[in-house]
């Protein structure tokens, strides 16, 4: 199968970096940026580089970012080009394209023009950080809905050597283990009779008052 193609417009921290970790992830990656030297930096990286106004509809054209499956605006200096490039993107008919918002009007105007995700990473970023500074054994999590979410936890010593029945988290907080990770392999849909030991991870689904009290079980 051909591996997906993604378009990045401005190569700066956030662009540079989500290029580089998609090419080790095996992914063909054209970073477009206006500055020679944020080209010439990530050149001999990226499948292709190329310096250019992003814009620019001719030169976009020319380039068949119409051909990517994501178009990805990583611009963060400046509202009104990554508001023209995600026009571009979307009018050049890029099957998906993600763009980067630095206020929350910046967002709204994207998802106006037909963005398909728009991404808050300063903001989101801060937030996850807020939840695993206060939570010790917090690892990460996902928010399914503004009640429920998935989250990965460490085991600790207090749990060490329990079986699932014994934890009983059902229960007790209301919440489900749904797979542990442990240096043997992943366990997906553990049963009563599986053990966690100390520094595998628990990956728990329940309510956001479930998990709070299963996290402050598990300091
Ligand atoms: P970060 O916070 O991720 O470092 P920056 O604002 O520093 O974000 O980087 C945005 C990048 O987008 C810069 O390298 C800038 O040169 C590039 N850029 C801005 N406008 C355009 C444009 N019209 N075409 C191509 N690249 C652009």
């Amino acid at each position: 199968m051909k591996a997906q193609q993604f378009v990045i417009i401005g190569l700066g921290r956030f662009g540079s970096s989500l290029a580089l970790e998609l090419m080790a992830m095996g992914y063909e990656v054209l970073g477009i940026d206006h500055v020679e030297e944020r080209v010439e930096e990530m050149s001999g990286q990226l499948t292709h580089t190329v310096m250019a106004d992003a814009t620019d509809e001719g030169i976009m054209r020319s380039l068949g970012v119409r051909n990517f499956d994501c178009g990805i605006v990583a611009i963060g200096d400046n509202m009104e080009r990554s508001i023209l490039a995600a026009i571009l993107l979307k009018e050049l008919g890029v099957k998906q394209v993600v763009a980067k918002a630095i206020s929350i009007l910046h967002g709204r105007a994207l998802s106006k023009l037909g963005v398909d995700r728009v991404i808050f990473p300063e903001r989101d970023m801060g937030i996850r950080v807020a939840h695993q500074l206060t939570t010790p054994n917090l690892l990460d999590y996902i928010e399914l809905s503004k009640d429920y979410k998935v989250v990965e936890l460490t085991v600790p010593a207090c749990m060490d050597g329990k079986s699932l029945s014994e934890l009983n988290t059902r229960a007790k907080y209301g919440c489900s283990i749904i797979a542990l990770n442990r240096e043997d392999g992943v366990i997906v849909a553990p049963t009563a009779h599986d053990h966690v030991h100390q520094g595998d991870i628990m990956v728990v689904i329940g309510s956001n008052e479930s998990i709070v009290e299963f996290e402050d079980e598990a300091v």
